[in-house]
Order: C-alpha cells, then structure tokens, then sequence
C-alpha cells in the first residue's frame, strides 16, 4: 500500500506517494496522539467535505491539539489532493498526528502534522455478499464510558478494540463485528454504525459513546424524508430477536444490508433497500441548478 503511484498532500506541500514518511519516534505511533476522517468524494466531489473537516479539527480539539490549518484551508487541501490524484469516485484520509520532537506521555511541543492521502476503495464489503446482507458476530469488546476514553473524537486509539474485534469476526468467517457499550447496550460496528428496523420504523442507538456517524445522519435525515420514524434509543442485545431488517452504515461501509449477528438473522427487507438507493443518490454531486 505505501508503494503506490501518485502523490499525497504531507505539512501542506504535495509528495511521491512512498515518500509519505514519518520517523519511528513519532509521538502518535507510541502514545496513540492522532485523529483522521474518512470520506469519500462521488463525480468528483468529497460527500459533506465541510462535516468532515469541522469533525477532524475537533477530534484534534478533544486529544488536546490544534490542527495548524482552518476547516476552509483543509477543505481546499482535501479538494487539490483529489485533483492531483485525478479520481472521480474515490477515499480519502485526512490524518493528523503529534511529531517526533519528544518521547514521553508529555509531548506538549511536539509539532502537529496533516497528511491527506486519496485512493480508489470501490467497497468496503464483498460487493456479492454485500446485497445478500453480511454476516457480522458479536464482539467481545465494549465501546468506553466516554469518561473512559474521548469517546467523540475520531481517534486512532479508539480503533485498537475495533482491529482485535474485526480480527475476531473474521477468523470465525464474519464480515465485521457488533459491539455493545460499557452498559451493554448495543453501539455500533467495527467501522459504522447500525440500524433496525421494526414495524416500518427505524430504531438505531443514541450515541452518547461512540462516533455519530455523517452518515448515519444522513440516514436518518433521508428516512424522516421518506416519512419514517426514526426512534433514537438504548438498544439491549436480547431485542436483536425482534427486528425484522438491519442494516449498517458509515462513509467506507455506505449502506450495507446485514442478514445475521450471531444467531440472530434478518431479511434484506425493503425499507433497507430503499435506504440503499436513497444513500446513493444523495451521494451523487447536483447539477447547479441553472436559474430558473
Ligand atoms: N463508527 C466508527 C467506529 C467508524 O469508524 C465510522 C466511520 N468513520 C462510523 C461509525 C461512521 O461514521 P461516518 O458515517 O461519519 O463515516
């Protein structure tokens, strides 16, 4: 993967691909002081580029750091990098990290950097599978009291228990995994976030201790369109029972039907389908609308 063609945009100047280097006493690879974004840019443009800029500023914010450049000069540097790299529909991963300066829990000088690299990740699941609804096992690992952990930011630390869970799920042949909070209750994946459905209405978990997903906003905000109701709540495990459709969803994943989590099993229903189809239009770049 860092052998690549292309160039990736590093401390605001643009570099080969496999010159993209950070030295091994880097604060964030010892002491996990980094936060990163993903998104995905459709027709050539990056789906709510502003959301995601606003979110990784304020990632660094909750990890004690000031990311050295504004949401607009991110969004610029974000757009650029797709130009150079000249896809239409691709991924891209803004990540920002505390430097080499000091070794040591403390690290308050150490420069902050931003690196923006863009590849071409068509889809997260096996595209086959992904229609039928992908199998996903129940983790072993529980999301943090958010005094536990900066359980808003969209930090790399945060991703060790998600790695071991995948791993996990995986090894049992699983596509991802389902993770309950510290309390118990359902969260979310291991790279989304999920929801039901029940009745014709959406049930998806309040998200007071894990990440708040755009897309899941967006979801919910296509759904209320449709005249759905959307019941935000503390889902318990035993309910998996009761729901009829579930689905999961994130900037990587889209909307991804989910047809078993663990012995619990569930349709590909059409809600979850219509959703699906919603999410991909909605993602498209609008034509300006000429004046009228
Ligand atoms: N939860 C986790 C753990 C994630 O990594 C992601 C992907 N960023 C999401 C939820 C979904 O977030 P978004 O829709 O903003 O991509």
């Amino acid at each position: 993967f860092d052998q690549r063609d292309g160039v990736i945009w590093f401390d605001g100047a643009f570099v080969p691909w496999a010159d993209a280097k950070v030295h091994v006493l880097t604060h964030a690879l010892h002491y996990a002081s980094a936060v990163f974004e993903g998104e995905r840019a459709y027709g050539g443009r990056i789906f709510k580029l502003d959301e995601h800029s606003r979110r990784l500023v304020e990632s660094g914010k909750l990890l004690g750091f000031d990311i050295p450049y504004s949401v607009a000069e991110i969004n610029r540097a974000c757009e650029e990098t797709l130009a150079r790299q000249g896809f239409q529909d691709a991924y891209v991963r803004p990540i920002a990290w505390r430097g080499s300066e000091m070794m040591g829990v403390s690290a308050q000088n150490n420069r902050i950097h931003l690196a923006i690299a863009i590849w071409q990740w068509p889809s997260y699941f096996d595209p086959a599978q992904r229609l039928k609804g992908i199998r996903v096992d129940l983790a072993e690992w529980r999301r943090p009291d958010p005094k536990t952990a900066p359980s808003r930011a969209k930090a790399t630390g945060l991703y060790m228990i998600c790695t071991l869970s995948k791993h996990a799920a995986e090894r049992k042949g699983y596509a991802d995994a389902l993770m309950l909070d510290w309390r118990g209750q359902v969260a979310e994946c291991t790279g989304a976030n999920v929801f039901f459905v029940k009745d014709g209405a959406l049930h998806t978990p309040t998200p007071d201790c894990f990440l708040d997903g755009i897309t899941r906003r967006t979801v919910i905000d296509l759904a209320r369109r449709r005249g759905v109701e959307v019941i935000e709540r503390a889902i318990q495990p035993e309910e998996l029972g009761s729901f009829e459709q579930c689905f999961i969803c994130g900037t990587a994943a889209e909307v991804t039907p989910v047809s078993e989590i663990a012995d619990w099993r569930f349709t590909v229903g059409d809600l979850t389908k219509t959703l699906m189809e919603d999410y991909h239009a909605e993602v498209q770049p609008k034509a300006s609308v000429a004046a009228a």
